[in-house]
């Protein structure tokens, strides 16, 4: 086992990588793949229609994998919005032990899960919102950068910087989340302070990624310029895959004359990206994807991903080892 990290110990994985939560993404089929590969593997909870299908959806996975999985909860503004404390209920009963929050106002979720003894990693975009968790108890944090999929926040640093500023400021493990896609990227997080990785784009160009081939294709063929940042005006900024919607709502973002959310729903609404990933037309709603798409370029099974990126890894390590003159082995 190559790995030594807090993340790997604690949450008993072999590679320092977490499959992040991802809306009508997150189903048993991938959190399982990823968890047999090494990793952590999550389902998304708000994937599930009501609490109770997530209860099923917990189950199912355990036929799927002997290894420890967790599950997403995202706080985030929701057209519908769900009843969290529920879905939280579920995750205790079911005996789940790893969960990733993120989104606003996590207090009452994250105390309501500590207190059943679950391990919460949670995401976030700038170092203050880290501390506040960091006072809620959290036993990970996953750093967001700018570069991300999704939600990125209203104040686009990056992940050089917000790394760093995570090792010198939090004085909890962290790993980082935004930007990655290989072996080279787990190193250089790990050189940063981080105890791992987070990835999503990557995991959605999967085989076992429970999406249309179309959209993982279509992943495969985009440049890391072909992602928008829309829902600024509502201080709810998304990444999304640059497409004929996205055109639509910057558009709407830009020319209409009132706040009220209700112009901006039908283009943004999550029932239309999620035919997205069932018909495999591109341009049919939103869909987010990350930075990172400039950097995937085939559409592997996990346990090949998750293999290559450990070895890509230990040679990016040892490149930069052979870089430094007769550095005598007591320094190193
Ligand atoms: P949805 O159809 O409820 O909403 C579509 C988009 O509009 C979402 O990005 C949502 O955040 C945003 N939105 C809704 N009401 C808003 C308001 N009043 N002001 C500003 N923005 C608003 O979304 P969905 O696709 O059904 O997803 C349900 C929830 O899961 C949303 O909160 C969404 O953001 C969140 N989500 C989670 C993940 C994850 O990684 N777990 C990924 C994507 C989205």
């Amino acid at each position: 086992m190559p790995f030594n990290t807090v993340l790997t110990r604690k949450l008993g994985i072999r590679v320092p990588v977490v499959q992040g939560g991802m809306q009508w993404v997150g189903y048993a089929e991938l959190a399982s793949a990823v968890s047999n590969a090494g990793g952590l593997g999550l389902l998304t909870a708000l994937t599930q229609p009501t609490p109770e299908d997530l209860r099923k959806e917990i189950r199912r996975c355990r036929t799927m994998t002997k290894y420890p999985f967790g599950v997403n909860l995202t706080l985030l503004p929701s057209l519908v919005p769900p009843d969290y404390a529920a879905y939280a209920q579920v995750i205790i009963d079911e005996g789940i032990k790893i969960v990733e929050t993120a989104g606003n106002n996590p207090g009452p979720v994250i105390q309501q899960l500590k207190k059943a003894g679950i391990i919460i990693l949670h995401k976030c975009t700038t170092i203050r919102h880290a501390k506040s968790a960091v006072k809620l108890g959290v036993d990970f944090l996953s750093i967001d950068g700018f570069e991300c999929a999704g939600h990125v926040g209203e104040h686009d640093i990056t992940n050089f910087i917000l790394l760093s500023r995570a090792r010198q400021e939090l004085g909890v493990p962290f790993i980082a989340s935004g930007g990655f896609a290989d072996g080279q990227g787990l190193a250089a997080a790990l050189a940063l302070g981080a105890e791992g990785i987070n990835m999503g784009t990557r995991f959605m160009s999967t085989v076992e990624a429970p999406i249309h081939h179309n959209i993982k294709q279509a992943i495969v063929d985009a440049q890391e310029t072909d992602t928008a940042l829309v829902m600024r005006r509502w201080t709810n900024t998304t990444r999304l895959f640059k497409n004929k919607v996205t055109e639509e709502a910057l558009k709407v973002e830009r020319e209409s004359k009132t706040d009220d959310f209700s112009v901006m729903a039908p283009h943004v609404s999550g029932k239309r990206g999620r035919e997205v990933f069932i018909n495999g037309d591109k341009d049919f709603g939103v869909w987010t994807a990350g930075q990172v798409i400039g950097l995937i370029h085939d559409i592997p099974t996990c346990a090949v991903l998750l293999e290559r990126i450990e070895k890509e890894a230990l040679e990016a390590v040892s490149r930069t080892r052979s870089l430094y003159n007769d550095v005598p082995a007591s320094k190193l």
